[in-house]
């Protein structure tokens, strides 16, 4: 049996589609729907994705107003920038592109955000409200892991979920969201014994660990879901996900492939955020 491929490229496109009505829609009410884009520095990586961001944003009609500050920038002028944003009202969402240069400190910059206007969802504000159940802000690529679950009607109540990874982006919030999934949730990490036996007592597999190709067919149950977050380069720098997609998909029921599964998903999710936040703060 070969899986059915979740096909992230496409569920995206979906998104970005709605999400293009909804930005029409709060325009038409007078909300032109604004995300604020902060860079510092110039690493070479960082302006891809605020390129590709404002790339995003535009194609769906929100706007897009990015500060690119010098490598020297102080901690300072960084907090007085995020703090005059914050009190913007036609500031709908505020993004600072990580990483930022070592004399600042990330954590500082990002607990100055307005959680409100955080988009991104790394606000401790926004982690804790997703722990409690509160209204709040996702980060976007956990988010739009739970879109593509839903969307493809996989059942996940009651489910065994193992997720691999507990970073703060990814694996922390995938725990809450499967939770309230009502999964019963297993994390994995670079300690856990056993990895290969419990990954395979999933009925949904979650692999964010970065290491290419690592989850192998023996690492799945059969008929299991697989979601693969992994972002890697091969030998050869082809890129690649966390599962070895080729053996796997032979046992799995459902799987993402990389590139074209959850990679779109997560700056899809960001404009669905900012469009959010624009409705929040006018209602
Ligand atoms: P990260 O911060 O490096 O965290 C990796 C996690 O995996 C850690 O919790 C680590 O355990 C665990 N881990 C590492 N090696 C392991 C092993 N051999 N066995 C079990 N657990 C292991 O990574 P991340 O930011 O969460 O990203 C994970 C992957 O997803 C990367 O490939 C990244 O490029 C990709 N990613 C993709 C998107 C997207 O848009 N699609 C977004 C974010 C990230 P410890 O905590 O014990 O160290």
């Amino acid at each position: 049996m070969s899986a059915i491929l979740i096909d992230g490229k496409e569920t995206a496109a979906r998104i970005r589609e709605e999400v293009k009505a909804k930005a029409n829609e709060l325009l038409e009410r007078g909300i032109p729907v604004t995300l604020a884009v902060v860079m510092v520095g110039d690493n070479p990586a960082s302006a891809v994705y605020v390129r590709n961001k404002q790339k995003a944003c535009d194609e769906v009609g929100i706007l897009s107003v990015t500060h690119h500050l010098e490598e020297a920038t102080s901690e300072e002028a960084l907090l007085k920038l995020v703090h005059d944003l914050n009190e913007d009202d036609n500031i709908n969402g505020i993004l600072v592109q990580l990483p930022l240069p070592e004399h600042i400190n990330e954590k500082k910059i990002l607990l100055a955000i307005d959680p409100d206007k955080d988009v991104d969802g790394f606000h401790p504000m926004n982690v804790g409200r997703l722990c409690t159940g509160e209204e709040g802000f996702v980060s976007c690529t956990p988010a739009g892991i739970i879109e593509l679950l839903q969307r493809y009607e996989i059942a996940t109540e009651g489910k065994e979920c193992v997720i691999i990874g507990r970073s703060n982006i990814v694996g922390k919030p995938m725990i809450q969201l499967m939770l309230k999934e009502n999964a019963t949730v297993t994390v994995c990490h670079s300690k856990t014994k056993n990895l290969q036996e419990v990954c395979a007592r999933a009925d949904i597999l979650i692999a964010a660990l970065g290491k290419e190709r690592f989850v192998k067919q023996d690492f799945v149950k059969e008929g299991a879901v697989v979601i693969d977050v992994g972002i890697n380069r091969d030998e050869n720098n082809k890129l690649c996900g966390d599962v070895d997609f080729e053996t796997v998909k032979e046992k799995a029921s459902y799987i993402t492939p990389v590139p074209g599964g959850v990679g779109p998903m997560t700056i899809a999710m960001l404009l669905k955020n900012c469009c959010i936040a624009g409705e929040r703060q006018h209602r």
